[in-house]
């Protein structure tokens, strides 16, 4: 319950996120696209309005430099010709901002008209002003009236555009309509993206909790190849690879009972026989004692190996020293001498000089001993075992050349596997646990090295083992 709130949390904080993102994107664009070019063509048609005034006031102004003084007799006369004016209102004013001459309704004749442009002008300045309300564009201009560099009156004119205006209340009509559809295709495809999103992630997070669950065989299938896609693409390989460890840990724990079982159930039967039969002659006795020390032999040395994979897989050493690996090959040859008599094998070597590496003495020594032992077990009478040891530049190469049974091609990958045996009765009877080539791979590739396993050319096997020399400048 407190998980499935979780996620709802989780998609909705997604949701929320997208949605502020999208929506102040999107207000940000409206904004612009509502003032940037109402406020262009709003400046635009300011300065046609500007330009038109300016260019009237210059004809009145012209008009009136020609009269003789100004008084309202010569404004009217120097203007009357004038008709074709375009302006809602014109007003004329002597130096000390007295209305001489006005159109207006009603007349501002023989008043102070004293407003901010006819003040600027009696300054011997032009000016402007403008202003947009309610569709229609009021504009104001005026210039001072100059005779022999002295301002000697105004001329302000008065004009109201009302088409312009509908232009720019159409323009921003249709922005308004324009943003509107926008919002609302916006919204519509947020609505359908946020939804696909949220149904992906579902799918993506019902397949994780089927995973966390226990369903290792579980894929996750995701359409498309954005990050969703690939999300679910590396999970599902990551389930992959949980999958076969988890296969090979219950392949693992199935064989190690079944392993420690046999032993096991020998002690049972042979403690048993002991047991009930009470006239047990002494020789019978002391034989199924010896065999129940085998199976408590063989039970020990599934454990010391299970411990010693244990160890390899916690990636812990014993203590690393450079070892000459000639003088451990020669010590195991001994050490395995019986064997190899008993089986009729012959062991030969052929070492090279400088085969120095930097491992624990032991696990050098269970490798050669493992490869070795096998070497023999897994051999024909009369068959041979050759080690040879050899050093490229920097690496000590060990093969194990043996001329026994073989192994079939196809079971070659699998034999380092745990508990894996190509011939099982063989191995048993041989003492084996299935275990040995794990422990030696293990253990070749914890010192940085590798195995590799070949058929021989004539007949049986070859072990290859390269692992890092020991450098004297680089101990
Ligand atoms: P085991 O204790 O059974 O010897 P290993 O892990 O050492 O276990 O070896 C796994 C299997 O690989 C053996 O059971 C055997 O079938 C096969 N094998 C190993 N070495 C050789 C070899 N030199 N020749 C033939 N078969 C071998």
């Amino acid at each position: 319950m407190a998980r499935q709130e979780n996620r709802t949390k989780v998609r909705q904080s997604l949701q929320t996120r997208l949605a502020i993102g999208y929506a102040a994107i999107i207000a940000a664009l409206l904004i612009l696209l509502n003032t940037y070019p109402l406020i262009t063509t709003q400046n635009l048609m300011f300065r046609s309005q500007q330009t038109a005034l300016y260019n009237q006031a210059a004809l009145v102004i012209n008009s009136l430099t020609t009269a003789d003084g100004l008084t309202p007799e010569t404004v009217e006369q120097a203007i009357a010709p004038l008709e074709d004016l375009e302006v809602r209102r014109m007003l004329v004013t002597d130096e000390a901002g007295l209305v001489l001459y006005d159109t207006g309704e009603p007349s501002g004749v023989g008043k102070y008209a004293l407003t901010r442009e006819v003040v600027s002008a009696l300054r011997g300045n032009d000016a402007f002003a403008s202003e947009y309300r309610e569709g229609v564009f009021s504009s104001r201009a005026a210039s001072p009236v100059m005779t022999r560099n002295t301002v000697v009156g105004a001329v302000c004119l008065y004009e109201d555009d009302s088409s312009q205006g509908v232009l720019l209340g159409e323009l921003q009509h249709n922005l308004r309509l324009v943003s509107l559809v926008v919002c609302l295709a916006v919204l519509i495809l947020f609505a359908g993206f946020s939804r696909a999103l949220a149904r992906r992630v579902n799918h993506l997070l019902s397949g994780i909790r089927r995973v966390r669950e226990g369903e290792y065989t579980h894929r996750i299938s995701l359409e498309g190849q954005d990050e969703l896609g690939q999300l679910a693409d590396e999970f599902n390989q990551l389930t992959g690879r949980i999958q076969t460890t988890e296969e090979a840990r219950r392949r693992f724990v199935s064989d190690a009972a079944h392993e420690l079982k046999t032993p096991l159930a020998s002690i049972r039967l042979l403690t048993d026989s002991i047991l009930q039969d009470e006239n047990i002659d002494r020789d019978t006795a002391l034989e199924f004692v010896g065999d129940i020390g085998d199976a408590t032999d063989r039970l020990i040395r599934i454990s010391q190996e299970l411990l010693t994979l244990n160890r390899l897989d916690e990636g812990r050493t014993a203590v690393r020293e450079p070892v000459e690996v000639n003088g451990e090959v020669e010590k195991i040859c001994r050490l395995l001498a019986p064997l190899a008599e008993e089986a009729q094998v012959t062991l030969e070597t052929d070492l090279g000089a400088d085969c120095v590496v930097v491992c624990s003495r032991e696990d050098v020594d269970q490798i050669l001993r493992n490869l070795m032992e096998n070497a023999i077990k897994y051999n024909l009478p009369r068959g041979s075992v050759t080690v040879t040891t050899a050093r490229t530049e920097d690496r000590i190469r060990l093969t194990v050349a043996d001329t026994g049974v073989g192994i079939p091609r196809e079971e070659m990958d699998r034999i380092f596997e745990r508990f894996y045996r190509v011939d099982k009765a063989r191995s048993r009877a041989a003492g084996g646990t299935g275990l040995g080539l794990s422990i030696v791979r293990d253990s070749v590739r914890h010192y940085g090295g590798q195995i590799s396993v070949a058929p021989r050319e004539e007949q049986g096997t070859v072990f290859t083992v390269e692992l890092p020399a020991w450098k004297e400048e680089n101990p």
